[in-house]
């Protein structure tokens, strides 16, 4: 089967599942966080950036766009690694 493809949300650009990372959206105490799902374990609404690309992933974490690529309208979020 063909590994699937996916949109970078730094970049925009379509690439094999295997050259991102998956992000997923968990409740914070105020508002949400957004965090690494390398196990890609988290259910719900997930989002990808590039793996080994740093600018990719400055753009990808402005609140803003992990707002927007997580339709979230109620709150904050945040990045939260680690
Ligand atoms: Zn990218």
């Amino acid at each position: 089967m063909a590994e699937p493809i996916r949109s970078c949300l730094g970049c925009k650009g379509r690439f094999p599942q295997s050259q991102l990372r998956r992000l997923a959206l968990r409740k914070a105490p105020l508002g949400w966080a957004v965090v690494f799902d390398d196990a890609r374990a988290i259910p719900g609404r997930g989002a990808w950036v590039c793996r080994d690309n740093q600018l990719c992933q400055e753009r990808a974490f402005k609140p803003a766009r992990l707002a927007g690529a997580f339709k979230i309208k109620d709150g904050p979020v945040r990045l939260m690694t680690g």
